[in-house]
Parts: structure tokens; sequence; C-alpha cells
């Protein structure tokens, strides 16, 4: 596949500290853990992102095989929208921060449930070789690999070149790997700028946030209660987009929490099935 940036040869600075995503009123925090355990979680607002704008694409690149899309991003809410007869009673699942430790796990639950996720890894989590044959075993378990940074910064505290360097060479890195460069982006802390939005068009990757997640609260750190609040979550409705993390008890919770959206009726939607940047 064609490369539309070059590859920045810089070395990147790993910054081990905790971050948080806000998107509303919802805040995801991840811990990006190298760390041994878990650690501290500490949680930052930040304003409600402006509606992405489409203006600069204008790829012919091609393009893995595709299925036809039945459903799009609606950029305001991040929920999931059929596009003409497609189910409504859907929900997608996302995972954060991966491959952590858990990523593979979760990969493999998902896989023996029958359904699908987009995994949106972190570079530096795939930048040795052991690293790396995760990545590809995720991936080859049918997963697709959305880009979710470098090194987790806010974007907003990052120059232009700093912003390029933090999503190409994910890019770079996971086409290295797979074979397929990531579509879909999402930024740390769900904070875009005019840069990475910009960015993502010229790498073709469909921006999106979430509609809700839990398992970066301290209260829902466990299987029970993070099962229980996924599932009774007022936010949840047709299309919600869940954010999950690469995490212990999201993990233990993962299956429960498919299997109690399937008895609610919810179809856990492709990801292939999302209409894509034009
Ligand atoms: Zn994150």
């Amino acid at each position: 596949m064609k490369r539309w940036l070059t590859i920045m040869a810089l070395m990147f600075i790993v910054v081990g500290c905790r971050n948080g995503e806000t998107n509303n009123s919802l805040v995801e925090t991840d811990l990006q853990a190298h760390e041994p355990d878990e650690g501290i979680i500490i949680e930052e607002k930040e304003e409600e992102n402006p509606t992405l704008s489409e203006s600069d694409t204008e790829m012919e690149d091609a393009v893995v095989e595709k299925k036809e899309a039945m459903y799009k991003i609606n950029e305001k809410t991040w929920a999931v929208e059929p596009i003409e007869e497609a189910n409504e009673k859907i929900v997608l699942l996302t995972i954060d921060d991966a491959p952590d430790k858990h990523g593979l796990e979760m990969a493999h639950t998902l896989k023996a449930l029958g359904v699908k996720a987009i995994f949106f890894v972190n570079g530096h989590f795939i930048d040795t070789e052991d690293e790396a044959a995760v990545l590809k075993e995720i991936y080859d378990l049918g997963f697709p690999i959305g880009n979710h940074t470098f090194s987790h910064q806010n974007l907003t505290t990052l120059e232009k070149k700093e912003q390029l360097k933090e999503i190409v060479s994910v890019n770079d890195r996971v086409e290295e790997i797979t074979g397929e460069r990531p579509r879909f982006f999402r930024a740390p802390f769900g904070v875009n700028t005019d840069e990475s939005r910009k960015i993502a068009a010229e790498e073709n990757m469909l921006i999106m946030n979430w509609t809700y997640g839990y398992d970066w609260e301290k209260e829902y750190q466990n299987k029970e209660a993070l099962t229980q609040i996924m599932l009774n979550s007022p936010y949840l409705n047709h299309g919600a987009n869940l954010l999950m993390h690469d995490r212990a008890w999201t993990s233990e919770a993962l299956e429960g929490i498919v299997k109690g959206l399937q008895e609610k009726g919810y179809e856990i939607v492709d990801p292939n099935l999302l209409k894509m940047p034009e």
C-alpha cells in the first residue's frame, strides 16, 4: 500500500505517566501499564471536541477488501448509525491502550464469542518483536487495529511535527507487522486537533471517540461491578460505542458483558461495516 507520509526517523519519548480522556461527561483514564500493576489513575477533563471536518481527504489509496458500508459514525455523538435498512439495535466494542497485558486474552475471548471489536493500539506497546507478535496474533484473529497514537499524549500539547510522528509512526509500524495500515483513529483522551484530523484524513482513517465506558473508574475496576454498569448504563442504547481498555478486570468482565448485551437483544456490530472517509 502506498505511503503518503515519510517515516520520521526520530526517537520517541515514551511517557510513562498517566492520562485521562473525556467526552462530555465521560472520562477515560488509562494507565499505560509499564508498571507491574495498575498504578494510580488520574482523571483529566477536556473540552468537548469540535466536529470533524472532512476537508482534506483526497486519497485514492487503495484499500483492503472492504464490506459494503452499512453503518456510519455520528461525528457529534460518536454513536453508530445505520445508513439504510441495517439493524439499529447494535453496539460497537472498542478496546483501547492495547495490546498491553490483556489484549490478546481479550481477543481470544471475543473470538470464542464470535464477535468483533476494534483494538486501538499505542505504538509503545508494539515496538519490540514480542509485542509485535502479540499484535499480529490479534490481527490474525480477525480484529481491526486502530491507531491510538504512539505514546498517548494529549495532541493539543504537541507541535504539528510531533503529532505527525505520534500518529503516522503507529500506522507504519502496524503495517509493518500486519500488512495493513489502521483504518480507525482515536485520539488520546478523545482530544483531536486540526492537525490530527488532517493526518487522519490523509491516512484514510475514520476518527471516532466513544459514547460510554467505565473501566477507568475506581468503583468499576472489578468484574462484577463493571459487567453490571456496562449492561445497565443509561448510555446503553442503539448504536452505543463502548469504550473498554486492556485491563485485567475488563478482560475478566468481557464475556459477561458481551453475553449480557446479546441477551438484551443487541448485536455486536462488525467494524468492517462502518463507512470510511471518502
Ligand atoms: Zn487511551
